[in-house]
């Protein structure tokens, strides 16, 4: 008969032997975003930044991303400061975390649909620990590869990784991973810039053509890019909010995520509205219909609803996140 030592000794081996393990890699600790950048160009396309690691490690250690050497942000002071005034545009760096987004008086008050995205993702652990430039430039996501390595491998694994179908749409030539950031839609919609800074320069761009509707390539950012800065437009003159479905209302990824942005005329007409779905499509998506249903109207119940109706078409959800697809799509309006 096997003992009661013996058998929790064996339970307690088992439990070890199956916990995912990060790989071997080097770590490197910049002591300046210049540093960062230059230990970067060195280290070539093996490597990869990061600041909090609660998208990067568990992606290494599900053997999604495999750097060799990692190049640790987040001591960098300077990417950790808040600069400006919501009346001028203010200057948010890449590695403020979450909480610290959430927390600031500024934020909440004059940018309340960006503190309201960022105090919607996952637990307040990882709030604390996940920052705002790593939220931006989250990997995608698929239920056929948020998996850990023998579980892909046992399906032959899928083109994002190791493989060459897709699970979700065998005969097509792209991956459909799906866009799962909470605060790209939001920059997207107010109409935010990133900064990326690298050892041949640095670029200013606007946070909609960061994203690439495509599962792999879905950023267009070169890896040996360091995201420094995120750029708010002046808070005044626009109301903006954000709203997430998920299946737990404690943490989950968005499987629908709605930023919408307004400008309004002094008698309440919509000079210009930005309306932009996350989690249904592998870039943050722009639901043209919707928008063209309020611009040059005042907001009202019945525009409102119109608007609502036209954003069906531009949700595109696949099976390949929680809940089911066609429900989602629904959801959109
Ligand atoms: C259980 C759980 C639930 C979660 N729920 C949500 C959710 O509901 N919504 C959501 O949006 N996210 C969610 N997340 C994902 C993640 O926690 C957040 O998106 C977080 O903000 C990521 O930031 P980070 O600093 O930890 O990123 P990291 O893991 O450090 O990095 C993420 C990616 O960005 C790159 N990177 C990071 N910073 C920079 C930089 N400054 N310049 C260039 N590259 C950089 C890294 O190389 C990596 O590719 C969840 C994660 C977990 C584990
Ligand atoms: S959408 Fe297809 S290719 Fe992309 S991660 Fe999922 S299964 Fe893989």
């Amino acid at each position: 008969m096997v003992s009661r030592e013996s058998a929790s000794r064996r339970w307690r081996e088992v439990s070890v032997r199956s916990m995912l393990r990060l790989p071997k890699f080097q770590y490197l600790h910049p002591a300046s975003p210049k540093e960062a950048v230059q230990m970067m160009a060195d280290a070539g396309p093996d490597a990869m930044f990061v600041a909090g690691g609660t998208d990067l490690y568990p992606n290494m250690k599900r053997r999604q991303q495999v750097p060799k050497v990692v190049i640790g942000l987040a001591q960098l002071k300077k990417l950790g400061t808040m600069k400006g005034k919501p009346a001028d545009g203010m200057v948010l760096g890449a590695g403020l975390t979450l909480t610290d987004v959430t927390q600031d008086r500024r934020i909440r008050h004059s940018y309340p649909a960006v503190a309201k995205a960022a105090e919607l993702i996952s637990t307040p652990l990882l709030r604390n620990m996940g920052s705002i430039g790593g939220n931006l430039l989250l990997d995608t996501r698929c239920n056929y590869y948020d998996q850990n390595y023998e579980w892909r491998k046992a399906i032959h694994f899928c083109m994002k990784k190791d493989g060459e179908i897709c699970w979700v749409a065998p005969s097509s030539p792209r991956c459909w991973a799906v866009q799962s950031s909470d605060c790209a839609p939001v920059m997207v919609a107010i109409g935010a810039r990133v900064k990326l800074v690298s050892s041949s320069g640095e670029r200013v761009i606007g946070a909609a053509e960061l994203y690439h509707d495509d599962g792999i390539q879905h950023l267009n950012k070169r890896p040996d890019e360091l995201l420094t800065e995120i750029l708010l437009p002046p808070a005044n003159g626009f109301r903006a909010t954000y709203w997430k479905l998920r299946r737990r209302g404690s943490f989950d990824f968005p499987v629908l995520g709605v930023a919408t942005c307004v400008r309004l005329a002094g008698d309440g007409t919509v000079e210009d509205a930005k309306i932009i779905l996350g989690g249904v499509g592998s870039s943050p998506l722009e639901a043209i219909l919707a928008q063209r249903a309020i611009i040059g109207k005042k907001l009202t119940s019945e525009t409102i609803k119109e608007s609502s109706a036209a954003a069906y078409p531009a949700a595109k959800p696949l099976d390949n996140t929680d809940l089911a697809m066609t429900w989602r799509k629904d959801l959109a309006r």
